[in-house]
């Protein structure tokens, strides 16, 4: 606990791509503000697609800049003693020792909240959002629209030139609109290269068939 008697908390903001976790974070970082708490925010300088965007901006003309980290230790080194308030976007690129940061940062008395995405492109849980989902005071899992069907999308779906990326691509490839889209599990589609096998197996039975 604080010095001053209040409680540290981690939250966790969780979603596929475009389900609005930036906005969200963005939101309780400026009422944050509002409240006068002294806030920093990091995020992960791998994705450097919003930069500028990312200066947070109260009515009262307060303003806080969105602090590139390549590591969990970088945003230990760089909290502030005073700090009130932490926010961390794109956590899903950080490497594991996230998790004792968030919560020696709460431990201090500081409200961390977190955001990242909880799946990679094959639908799999996506770096150390696990555990920090785990040790989480509060989670919110926000949904998007899915791009083909109208429900509500769950998974990321990678594309390269607009055809779903296969399987065995790399797990982090940053990127927006134009490589990734959010989908439902029914519309997502993860091809392998057995599915490319398979294919050719029933083209070339078509052909033989006639
Ligand atoms: P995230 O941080 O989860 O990737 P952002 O906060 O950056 O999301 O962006 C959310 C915004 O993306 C929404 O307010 C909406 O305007 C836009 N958007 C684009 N595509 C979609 C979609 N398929 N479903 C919902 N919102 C979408
Ligand atoms: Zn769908």
């Amino acid at each position: 606990m604080a010095p001053d008697g209040r409680e540290g908390t981690i939250e966790v903001i969780t979603g596929v791509m475009f389900s609005g976790k930036s906005e969200e974070l963005l939101r309780r970082v400026r009422r944050a503000l509002i409240a006068r708490r002294s806030v920093q925010v990091f995020k992960s300088h791998l994705d450097d697609r919003y930069s500028g965007i990312h200066a947070i901006s109260s009515h009262d003309g307060r303003r806080v800049e969105a602090r590139p980290v390549s590591s969990s230790l970088e945003i230990a080194e760089h909290v502030d003693p005073e700090v009130e308030v932490v926010a961390i976007d794109e956590v899903q690129f950080l490497d594991v020792g996230i998790v004792d940061v968030a919560n020696r940062l709460a431990d201090r008395g500081i409200r961390v909240i977190i955001s990242g995405t909880d799946m990679d492109f094959r639908g799999e849980p996506f770096g150390h959002i696990g555990p920090l989902l785990a040790v989480a005071e509060r989670i919110d899992k926000l949904h998007a629209i899915c791009v083909v069907c109208g429900e509500l999308a769950t998974r990321n779906q990678r594309l390269i030139d607009g055809r779903p990326a296969p399987a065995e691509g790399p797990t982090i490839q940053v990127g927006g609109s134009e490589s990734y889209e959010a989908r439902c599990r029914r519309c997502h589609e993860v091809p392998t290269s057995g599915d490319d096998q398979i294919r050719l197996i029933d083209e070339v039975r078509f052909q033989l068939e006639g």
